[in-house]
């Protein structure tokens, strides 16, 4: 099994049981918290959001598979968003944990800030670490999102004293010339394999290693399989003391609210949709049963809330 609810109670530690799963704004000591930086505490582990900046877009087409322009601009409306404009906004996160600085997710990287994102390395600096001192950089999946923060704009590790750990199915999915090869010549699918190999072509094997689900990857984090959006997508339990947070990446994704609210619609960057969906409801209900806090990596800056039910699917409630 994949994916159970006593797979997620068991990886977070008995004591957080009672429901009394926290998510604490800590208000900075001096200073007022920078743009794009917001942390939080779960028991001893420092959670620090980072926005990767946004790009904005139009809709001119659904970005689903399962729903009509009008259906999600309907949808939109429902969450008081513009019907005709979005923004993609893109958390990975930086974690102080057991002495170990770990960043999540790395965001889309130097080569797209004229697109308005790539900030993630902007903030890191803003919340005050240095990527020198990342000792681990743990990812969810390998869309070009996610991992494109890896390398700097010169080529180089943008963390070259970090341990990169990876989910062992997405690497036997990518870094296979089969499954590249299946994908026609200039499609994005082919292009995301490229991006695949280049990035991590500048990862020195040494320092790379591959994970499975329901593993303690680093004090008080936890994977958790959750494919559907790709192959091997991977999400995370931190755990320390009563806290837990959920970090569920790409669970939903692109305009994610509307996806929390309408489940079974099939994301357009969900590579096997109707598995997406399964993920999507079960993990939802899990979260909404526990009142387990989420961080949703394409959720609303500072992307921390909880998911509840509503109607026949969900509704994601931001930390007050
Ligand atoms: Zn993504």
């Amino acid at each position: 099994m994949i994916l159970s609810r006593r797979h997620v109670l068991a990886s977070a530690a008995a004591a957080a049981l009672s429901g009394a799963a926290s998510v604490k704004p800590v208000p900075a000591q001096n200073a007022p918290a920078p743009v794009g930086v917001h942390r939080t505490k779960i028991g001893d582990i420092e959670v620090t959001v980072l926005s990767d900046g946004a790009r904005p877009g139009k809709l001119t087409a659904s970005p689903s598979r399962s729903a009509t322009l009008e259906q999600f601009q309907d949808a939109l409306a429902a969450d008081r968003l513009p019907r005709d404009e979005f923004a993609s906004v893109f958390h990975p996160l930086a974690i102080r944990t057991g002495g170990k600085l770990v960043v999540l997710d790395t965001g889309n990287g130097p080569r797209s800030l004229a697109a308005g994102t790539g900030r993630m390395a902007a903030n890191l600096a803003a919340a005050g670490f240095d990527p020198k001192q990342v000792d681990m950089v743990i990812i969810s999946h390998f869309h070009g999102d996610h991992i494109g923060g890896l390398v700097s704009a010169d080529g180089a590790p943008a963390f070259p004293n970090a341990e990169v750990k990876v989910p062992l199915d997405e690497w036997n999915y990518w870094l296979d010339d089969v499954n590249m090869n299946k994908a026609a010549e200039g499609s994005n699918l082919r292009n995301a394999h490229g991006n695949v190999r280049r990035v991590f072509g500048a990862i020195p094997g040494k320092n790379l290693t591959k994970f499975e689900s329901g593993k303690e990857v680093a004090p008080g984090i936890t994977t958790l399989a959750t494919p559907g959006h790709t192959p091997g997508h991977t999400s995370f339990v931190i755990a320390s003391g009563s806290g837990r947070l959920l970090v569920q990446a790409d669970v939903t994704s692109g305009i994610a609210l509307v996806f929390v609210r309408h489940p079974d619609w099939f994301g357009g960057g969900d590579m096997d949709g109707p598995m997406a969906v399964a993920t999507r409801r079960k993990l939802y209900d899990m979260l909404a049963a526990e009142k387990m806090p989420v961080t949703g990596y394409h959720l609303p800056f500072p992307a921390l809330g909880q998911i509840e039910k509503s109607g026949n699917g969900y509704r994601f409630v931001p930390v007050a």
